[in-house]
């Protein structure tokens, strides 16, 4: 509501407002928690606050800037395409779209690609789909429309997804949720034995579960769950919305394992932070959701789509995915190492860019006091629960920010000493 008659208000220039961190809790809805500092501007994996203070970038966006800030050929094209055409009613298809698509399909497991804006959507289609198929395979009386995910996940924050989520705190407030969903233990494959029958229509998994803690999926797991699916004729879908994208190694976390999704969910570095999400799967699904059965305004439009072209395009490349293992390395033997000094990590895990270091003994549960500490030294970084640091940082950060970023979180302890 607006109270005087500043002159920013007068003039309706609200470009050069001044703002500070202390306006988010007159301004915002609180649903987040922010950093007392205000990032303005960033440079590869440097980013700069209001008053200039530089932190090195381990959140990368939380696993989204792929490529860094402002990475000079995504500016180029995201410029040259926003003097093209930046949106189309999904009622005339583009050209960005299509190249697009044939990437994804060029690359992967898939024949077709449904585009939308987020991970959560992603996921909403492929829930979406998998009850559709079975409903036009198997028909009404059979039931068959229940969804087998795994506590613990993270799926989106729509109904739908915050249901198939097994992180109650994330749903129990948002009741009734929608019937059908069953949760079984991660990498426990005896107990999604159990559970899944003629019924399910689909099994939904991470292949390393982000939100949760940075926790992999073993292969075993993963090739029994496809066997389980190919016997129940249940949709397999891998959610990579956090693990794809070159973010573990590999295009997609599931090409570690040799096992085959029907359906594929991709979002956070897609779009390298343009917001976008897709959906992939083969024809034999595909062809279920057809003409008007689902839909989305923004999915596909041709400026996300084209900024989508060249991350994928940069990231595609052997000499790229290749050095995200090294840098892991380089990670992890750092980590090892403050582990030494602090007695701190009870494990250190997860792929490529993608690294979560549990905490143990007098740091238990205090990754967000230990976050705080760490900013002050000017490195950011990320929580993955109270009791996991996540490193998710853009997938060609150099290596001399790697050891320097992992130097201030170093210090970060040794400011911590007297805690707990
Ligand atoms: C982040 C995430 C989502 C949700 O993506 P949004 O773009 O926030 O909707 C879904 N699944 C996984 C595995 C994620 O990490």
């Amino acid at each position: 509501m607006a109270t005087d008659n500043d002159s920013y208000l007068i003039n309706n220039n609200y470009a050069t407002l001044n703002v500070t961190r202390n306006d988010f809790e007159q301004w915002i809805v609180p649903t987040y928690s922010p950093a007392d500092f205000i990032i303005t501007h960033g440079q590869g994996s440097l980013v700069f606050d209001q008053n200039n203070n530089k932190y090195i970038d381990f959140a990368g966006g939380i696993a989204v800037n792929a490529l860094g800030h402002a990475h000079p050929e995504l500016v180029k094209t995201i410029i040259e395409q926003a003097q093209k055409v930046w949106h189309l009613a999904n009622t005339y298809t583009n050209e960005p779209v299509l190249r697009l698509a044939k990437m994804l399909i060029d690359n992967t497991f898939a024949d077709k690609a449904f585009f939308c804006n987020s991970g959560a959507e992603a996921n909403e289609a492929a829930l979406k789909l998998a009850r559709k198929y079975a409903l036009d395979i198997f028909g009404p009386e059979s039931g068959k429309n229940e969804i087998l995910a795994f506590n613990n996940s993270f799926h989106g924050r729509t109904l739908f997804t915050v249901s198939t989520g097994g992180q109650p705190k994330y749903s129990q407030d948002f009741v009734p949720l929608p019937p059908g969903i069953h949760h079984s233990a991660f990498n426990d494959l005896s107990a999604a034995e159990q559970l899944i029958t003629e019924k399910t229509a689909a099994v939904i998994v991470e292949p390393i579960q982000g939100e949760g803690g940075v926790l992999p999926a073993q292969t075993e797991f993963l090739q029994g769950l496809r066997s389980l699916c190919d016997k129940y004729n249940a949709v397999l879908i891998f959610d990579e919305v956090q693990t794809g994208v070159g973010r573990t190694g590999k295009l997609y976390a599931y090409m570690h394992h040799g096992v085959l999704p029907d359906v594929l969910t991709t979002a956070k570095s897609l779009g390298g932070g343009f917001p976008i999400g897709a959906m992939l799967t083969t024809d034999k699904f595909a062809r279920h959701f057809t003409v008007g059965t689902h839909g989305t305004t923004y999915g596909g439009n041709p400026l996300a789509a084209s900024v989508s072209l060249k991350v994928l395009s940069l990231i595609n490349q052997p000499e790229v995915l290749n050095n995200v293992d090294l840098k892991h390395q380089i990670f992890r033997e750092k980590l090892e190492k403050i582990n030494d000094q602090f007695d701190a990590f009870n494990s250190i895990r997860g792929k490529g860019m993608l690294i979560g270091a549990e905490l143990k003994g007098k740091y238990q549960n205090h990754a967000k006091e230990i976050i705080a500490s760490a900013h002050k030294e000017g490195v950011m970084l990320l929580m993955a629960g109270p009791n996991v640091l996540r490193f998710a940082p853009s997938l060609i950060i150099p290596d001399d920010l790697i050891i320097d970023g992992l130097d201030r979180l170093q210090n970060a302890f040794v400011k911590l000493k007297e805690f707990g």
